[in-house]
């Protein structure tokens, strides 16, 4: 028997439609495991209103991010309803090293490029309670034109074959529930003996 147990962090990708509240979940979560780091992405898409540089994303032009995906300073990367989406290297590896989980929210494309580079990192879907739902989700951020709307509902049909590929669906019918589901699952990985 070993005397002593020594985990590294855990790399944690969630996914989910563009709209089912990963973002809310994750912030949520935060709060409750303040040791949780997030990875904040790279987009070229336009910040939303509120949103900041370096904080929800790093605001990128087109040529910037290109210049990124040459320097290989991102993880994974997708174009994703029009714009570039991915994930800094740097801070995710450096993360990991210094001991603890950090979360991803990324789309389904870029996660599967983070399977292949951590195949031991768990990948989480988040699914709403129904896709009337999830429209009414979207309406209400306000932050969509009709064409918009429609191409990320499109999207997110498009998101769900991918769904078993992952290894755990959240239901997110409420915040705290769907918390406590991804608290469970956290709670659950860290104990399996094949992490020891
Ligand atoms: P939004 O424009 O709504 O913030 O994000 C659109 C989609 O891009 C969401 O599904 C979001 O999870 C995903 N996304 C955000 N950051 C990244 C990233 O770094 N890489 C990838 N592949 N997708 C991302």
């Amino acid at each position: 028997m070993k005397a002593e147990y020594h985990q590294s962090g855990l790399l944690i990708v969630v996914s989910g439609p563009s709209g089912v509240g990963k973002g809310t979940v994750c912030t949520a979560l935060r709060k409750r495991l303040p040791n949780l780091a997030y990875s904040v992405s790279a987009t070229t898409r336009q910040p939303r209103a509120g949103e900041r540089d370096g904080v929800n994303y790093f605001f990128k032009t087109r040529a910037e991010f290109e210049q990124m995906i040459q320097n290989d300073e991102l993880i994974e990367w997708a174009e994703y309803v029009g714009n570039y989406y991915g994930t800094p290297r740097k801070y995710v590896e450096d993360t990991l090293a210094s001991g603890k989980d950090i979360v991803l929210e990324i789309e389904v494309q870029g996660a599967y490029q983070v399977k292949e580079a951590f195949p031991d990192g768990v990948f989480i879907f988040l699914v709403p309670p129904s896709m009337d739902d999830l429209r009414t989700r979207i309406l209400h951020r306000g932050s969509e034109t009709t064409s918009s709307l429609e191409n990320r509902l499109g999207a997110a049909k498009d998101e769900y074959q991918h769904i078993h590929r992952y290894d755990y669906v959240v239901i997110n019918d409420e915040v705290q529930k769907a918390c406590d589901r991804v608290e469970a699952v956290l709670l659950a990985e860290h104990c399996r003996a094949d992490r020891l």
